[in-house]
């Protein structure tokens, strides 16, 4: 059954968002909330923060809340129980809900390794896909893009670069790309020497200068690893070879990234750094929709600046592209080795430059598998979890 939109006669989509108490996850609230004659919210889940799932799930009325967190059950049951919402808890059920009937698009705003089961089963059931959580393209994409191709399935890019990219390449579907210029804003440290990045605190590294997001792509952002995990993403969502994929620091954040086409021709997609329009393209598309978001004005940016990156300071750009050479477990190794120094980094357990020195150190530990079943990569992400936590442990 689809609802119908009298307006435009268009059908609601109903969204389900996984990772909904994030910061994707709420500006996509912000987007629906803007838009309530084209999208429904279904599905809403969180990891822990049962109060504002709670808060969420009031304001959106949605058929079914997951909280990932079992003992927060109760609490989210009961604050649940007058109204008409299904309430689960666990893993297991966070992935199941994504089976639902009545979904037509799931979000991925989770955060690591944790988005790549209900991903692959969000597929099996042919529902759309808005990718936000690009762990799970890094880790798996062969994966992920040979099964939702089986299953005719899209998946739409929510990630800033990774949406200009998408949007330059509309109409252009027989123009083979010839290069990808990932644009990289180069985070709070771009210009700053490895000796700089010995001291730096957690304070400064989560300080980023154009976007206000979770503390794991945060820090990401900081050892330029989230342009690595992006490097990954394109190749697997437009099918190029690592070489093909070159990175341009543009510390304005105003290009958001460009295509090149075979005659020389570059495409790029410009906006101002908000989130909720590349959230809002992957929802509405192929439709555009309307919105007043703050425009773009090149009197305020007379300056657009483009330069190499740095990968002799920020070696995880290096590394991840290693790690998609190599092939096989390897970007699932440093995917795993990474969240673990991030996490570790994030209780001021190391300091920052032992971040790229962990991955560096775990992808030459691990044990590598050329060609990975789902198994062996689920395998692969609990070995080099307990790998790292031990090398730290023992540093
Ligand atoms: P966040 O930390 O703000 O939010 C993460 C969400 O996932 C929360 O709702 C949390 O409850 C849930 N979650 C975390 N771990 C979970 C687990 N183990 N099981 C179930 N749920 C879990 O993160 P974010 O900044 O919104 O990023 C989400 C994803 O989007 C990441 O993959 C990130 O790289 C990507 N992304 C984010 C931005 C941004 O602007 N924030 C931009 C581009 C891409
Ligand atoms: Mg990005």
């Amino acid at each position: 059954m689809s609802i119908s939109n009298t307006a435009n006669e268009l059908p609601i989509k109903r969204i389900a968002i996984v990772g909904s108490t994030g910061s994707i996850g709420r500006q996509a609230l912000n987007v629906i909330r803007r838009h309530p004659d084209s999208y429904a919210v279904e599905v809403l889940t969180a990891n822990t923060n049962a109060e504002l799932l709670i808060e969420q799930a009031l304001e959106f009325q949605p058929n079914t809340v997951v909280i990932a967190d079992e003992s927060k059950y109760l609490q989210v049951q009961e604050a649940l129980a007058p109204h008409d919402i299904k309430v689960f808890a666990g893993e297991e059920s966070l992935i199941s809900v994504m089976e639902m009937s009545t979904i037509d698009t799931v979000l991925t705003a989770v955060v690591g390794f944790a988005g790549l089961k209900p991903t692959l089963r969000a597929i099996e059931y042919g529902k759309t896909i808005a990718l936000a959580n690009k762990e799970t393209m890094v880790v798996a994409g062969e994966i992920v893009t040979r099964s939702a191709m089986q299953k005719n399935v899209p998946i739409l890019p929510v990630d800033s670069e990774h949406s200009a990219i998408f949007q330059s390449i509309v109409g252009e579907w027989h123009n083979p790309i010839e290069k990808i210029l990932l644009t990289a804003s180069g985070g709070p440290f771009f210009g700053k020497d490895r000796d700089f990045l010995k001291t730096v605190t957690i304070a400064d590294a989560l300080h980023h200068p154009n976007w206000s997001m979770g503390k794991k792509i945060t820090v990401d952002s900081a050892t330029l690893m989230n342009k690595g995990l992006e490097v990954i993403e394109a190749k697997w969502l437009f099918d190029v070879r690592p070489e093909q994929i070159e990175v341009v620091v543009h510390p304005q954040s105003v290009v958001h990234s460009m295509v090149q086409f075979c005659d020389g021709s570059i495409k790029a997609q410009l906006g101002l750094p908000n989130m909720e329009l590349p959230i809002q393209y992957a929802l509405s598309f192929p439709k555009r929709e309307a919105d007043n978001a703050r425009r773009l004005s090149f009197a305020d940016y007379p300056t657009l600046t483009f330069a190499k990156p740095d990968t002799d300071t920020f070696t995880c750009l290096a590394l991840a592209y290693k790690a998609i050479e190599k092939g096989g477990n390897m970007p699932c190794i440093m995917n795993a080795a990474n969240e673990v120094a991030v996490a570790a980094f994030l209780q001021e357990k190391i300091a920052f430059l032992d971040i790229p020195d962990t991955i560096a150190t775990m992808m030459e530990k691990s044990r590598f598998v050329a060609k990975p079943s789902l198994d062996d990569l689920l395998q692969t992400d609990t070995e080099t979890r307990q790998l790292t936590i031990d090398y730290l442990n023992n540093k």
